[in-house]
C-alpha cells in the first residue's frame, strides 16, 4: 500500500451499502471497507449494457476490491475478486430490512472517514449470521447492545451503579446509565420496570462475541421486551433516527398483523 498524502492504491475487502444512478452511464456505490470504513466510489459505465464489475457492485455483496482510496472526496475500483453475496438478505425483504438498519447503525456511529476497526469483522460476522439463518432480530439486539459504546453512551450492565452488586434481581435506570440493584430501586422512580429475563439478556447479549455466534434462541416475548428497551434506550439517550429503522419497524408492525389475523401461520 502506498500513501500519498489523501489518495492511495489499496487491496481492500468491503461490503456493498447500497449505490444510485449517477450522471448518464455511471454509478456511486457506497461500500463498507474493511480499513477505511465507509467509503463512496464512482463505477464509471456501471450503466452499460455488459459493464464487467456488476456483480461487484450489488448490495450486500462482499468482495476483495483493488482500487484508489481517497480521504475527501469519491474512491475508485480497478479490479475485483472473490465476489460473494449474502443470499438469503438479498432474497428476503425482512432480512434486508434488519441488515440495511445494521449498517446505517453502524454508519451513524462512524460516520463516513473513520475505519471500524473491530467492528469490520463483526459486521461481516453478524451479516453472515443472519444469512446462515440466525435470528435477525436478537442478531440486531447484539449489535445495538455492543455499538452504544461508540454513541457515547455505555451503560454499566455488570452490576449495580451504585453498590457494584453483580448478582440478585437488577432494573435498568437510564439515568444512572446501568443497572440497579433491588435495594437501590428507589433512586430512580423512572426505572424501565424490566422483568429478570430481559436483564439478563441484555447483560447476556452485550457480551456475547459476535465472531463466535452460532446459534441463539429467545422466547418470543422476551425479543419483544428487548427490541422495546433498546428502542427506548436508542430514542432517549442515544437519539439516532434512521429512516432504515422506521422501514424496519413498519416491516415489523405488518407481520405482527398478518400473524394477529392468522393465528397459528408458521412465520
Ligand atoms: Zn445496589
Amino acid at each position: 500500500m502506498v500513501s500519498l498524502g489523501t489518495t492511495r492504491m489499496a487491496e481492500f475487502e468491503g461490503i456493498v451499502m447500497f449505490r444510485r444512478d449517477y450522471r448518464e452511464r455511471d454509478m456511486l456505490v457506497k461500500i463498507l471497507t474493511d480499513h477505511y470504513g465507509f467509503k463512496m466510489f464512482f463505477v464509471r459505465g456501471a450503466r452499460k449494457r455488459g459493464f464487467k464489475l456488476g456483480a461487484a457492485i450489488l448490495p450486500f455483496t462482499t468482495a476483495s476490491y483493488t482500487g484508489t482510496i481517497n480521504d475527501d472526496g469519491l474512491s475508485f475500483i480497478d479490479a475485483v475478486k472473490d465476489v460473494a453475496q449474502y443470499q438469503q438478505i438479498c432474497q428476503d425483504i425482512l432480512l434486508n430490512a434488519y441488515a440495511t438498519y445494521i449498517l446505517g447503525l453502524v454508519a451513524a456511529a462512524f460516520g463516513d472517514a473513520r475505519p471500524l476497526g473491530i467492528w469490520y469483522p463483526r459486521i461481516v460476522a453478524a451479516l453472515a449470521a443472519i444469512d446462515h439463518g440466525l435470528d435477525a432480530g436478537i442478531v440486531t439486539n447484539i449489535v445495538e447492545l455492543q455499538l452504544l459504546e461508540n454513541f457515547g453512551v455505555k451503560p454499566n450492565l455488570k452490576g449495580c451503579v451504585i453498590c457494584g452488586r453483580q448478582s440478585g434481581t437488577f432494573d435498568f435506570s437510564e439515568s444512572y446509565g446501568g443497572l440497579l440493584c433491588q435495594q437501590h430501586w428507589s433512586v430512580d422512580r423512572n426505572r424501565m420496570h424490566l422483568d429478570q429475563r430481559t436483564v439478563y439478556f441484555m447483560r447476556f447479549l452485550a457480551r456475547v462475541d459476535l465472531l463466535r455466534l452460532r446459534s441463539i434462541n429467545l422466547k418470543e416475548e422476551t425479543k419483544v421486551k428487548l427490541r422495546d428497551t433498546l428502542d427506548q434506550i436508542y430514542n432517549n439517550d442515544v437519539g439516532v433516527s434512521l429512516k432504515p429503522k422506521h422501514f424496519l419497524d413498519e416491516m415489523l408492525k405488518q407481520n405482527q398483523n398478518i400473524l394477529k389475523l392468522r393465528p397459528g401461520i408458521d412465520k
